[in-house]
């Protein structure tokens, strides 16, 4: 999962950065508002830590913005600002949740799974497919009784699949959100994350669930039934 940090104090920024990736997800850091903002609106992001004193653009404008153009990505602002009117307003522009610093990082990281799991219909708790369940807080895939042991980039590229299943992925938007997005853009990462993800999800069954599609990408999706007829 892919998420942004706004935040101008670059040792807080690094900090987030080093804790959020540890936890399994990708982070972008924007150190001004209005990259900030454009960033928000041009990617694809699962959460946005949000300062609100920021050069060029305040956390203000950026959340008001986002939700008149009906972006709704989760926001959490993460500020210095500690007075109940600073935190009203900030929910009532549409933030998802308010922290004060100095934070705990552990409380972000409460508050951040809370805010991924809220939503149902845009991030679902379990994913299935077939007989693949993946659970995404829990790191954990199984396809019936058997656990598949999956490295970090693995499970983040299965997840990626699962919940655009039926919908072929092109090798540029997984390697956009599986790795980081600086890296370069080398597809043949991808092929060869999919070849290994493939040997641990699809040999050992006998219904496959990865496809490749020449020259485009891949998709999971259960064809059993096509297979039959
Ligand atoms: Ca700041």
């Amino acid at each position: 999962m892919r998420a942004l940090v706004i935040e101008d104090e670059k040792k807080t920024a690094q900090y987030l950065k080093k804790g959020l990736t540890e936890n399994g997800f990708i982070i972008d850091v924007m150190e001004n508002g209005e990259d900030g903002l454009h960033l928000a609106m041009t990617t694809e992001y699962s959460f946005i830590i949000l300062d609100i004193m920021l050069p060029n653009r305040d956390g203000w404008s950026i959340i008001t913005e986002l939700r008149r153009c009906g972006k709704q990505t989760p926001v959490i602002f993460l500020t210095a600002r500690d007075t109940i009117n600073d935190r009203v307003k900030g929910l009532e522009l549409g933030a998802d949740d308010y922290l004060v610093k100095p934070f705990a990082f552990s409380e972000l990281l409460a508050r951040i799974k809370t805010i991924l799991r809220r939503g149902p219909a845009r991030y679902p708790e379990v994913l299935q497919v077939k007989d693949l369940e993946i659970t995404f807080l829990k790191r954990k895939a199984t396809r019936g009784t058997k656990r598949l042991d999956l490295r970090p980039k693995e499970f983040l590229l299965l997840w990626l699949l699962a919940s655009h299943a039926g919908e072929i992925l092109t090798r540029t938007y997984i390697s956009e959100q599986v790795w980081d997005m600086n890296f370069d853009c080398n597809t043949n990462v991808v092929d060869v994350a999919v070849l290994r993800l493939r040997k641990k999800l699809d040999e050992p069954f006998p219904v496959k669930l990865l496809h490749s599609i020449r020259g485009v990408g891949y998709v999971l999706e259960d064809r059993s039934e096509e297979n039959i007829s």
